[in-house]
């Protein structure tokens, strides 16, 4: 910490986030800073309690951005803008993450598919976890994390009402069957088609975003 204080003061900067700005900038400050750490003080990266006190000194007072939660409205507000998400389940130890188109609708993630493994774990398992987001940068985004339970919806009487809910939100995408219901070659065997229409009840939901700093 000392060391950076004293390039900081070599250099004319008393203020970490600029001086970190002027890190990133590549500037010949990089190169003397590189140097004053590294000449003789290697032991320095080597103290995993020194190196993480510099880097929480910097985090707290220096970073170029900021995460906060999300409110309620604003993890909707981003479920009914994003249409593609992450769908996670679990057979055992073994969890198993794919993308999936979904829409979002009262407290429920609509979907479509065919059956293959994500059908057959979430049958058998139906705890999943969804994520959504919109990335524009590392430094600037948005997240939200679903903890909810998978209901299939079967071609019955009982669900007659809930599939024309479902096909009707999907079908707001254009050829919004592809990819859940498209020709599948899977070790070179074409899969079964059988189409299946489900949904996620929500039962947990944390969104999250990262902000430029001000
Ligand atoms: C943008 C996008 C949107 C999608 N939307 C949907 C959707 O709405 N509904 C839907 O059913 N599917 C959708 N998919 C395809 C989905 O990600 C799965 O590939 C597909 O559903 C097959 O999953 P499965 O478990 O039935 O696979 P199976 O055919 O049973 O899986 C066999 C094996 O293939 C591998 N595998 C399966 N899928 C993938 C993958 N995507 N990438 C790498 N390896 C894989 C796994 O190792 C798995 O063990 C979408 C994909 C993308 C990229």
């Amino acid at each position: 910490m000392r060391r950076i204080e004293r390039r900081m003061a070599l250099a004319a900067v008393d203020d970490n986030g600029r001086y970190l700005d002027m890190l990133r900038q590549g500037s010949e400050e990089l190169e003397l800073l590189a140097k004053d750490l590294l000449i003789n003080v290697t032991s320095f990266f080597r103290d995993p309690k020194a190196f993480e006190l510099a880097l929480g000194h910097l985090a707290t007072t220096g970073a170029n951005m900021l995460i906060q939660d999300m409110t309620r409205e604003m993890s909707v507000d981003l479920l009914e803008r994003a249409h593609i998400g992450r769908l996670g389940c679990v057979q055992g130890l073994q969890p198993y993450v794919v993308p999936f188109s979904f829409a979002y609708y009262r407290k429920f993630i609509y979907s479509f598919s065919t059956v293959g493994k994500k059908i057959e774990w979430m049958r058998a398992n139906p705890l999943v976890c969804v994520e959504a987001d919109e990335i524009v940068s590392r430094h600037e985004w948005q997240t939200v994390v679903i903890f909810g339970r998978y209901q299939e919806l079967p071609d019955t009487p009982e669900f007659h009402r809930t599939r024309a809910v479902a096909h009707d939100l999907l079908a707001k995408t254009a050829m919004w069957w592809e990819p859940g219901y498209v020709k599948t070659l899977h070790k070179g065997e074409e899969r079964r088609l059988e189409p299946i229409y489900f949904r996620i009840s929500i039962n947990e939901i944390s969104g999250h975003q990262g902000l430029p700093a001000a």
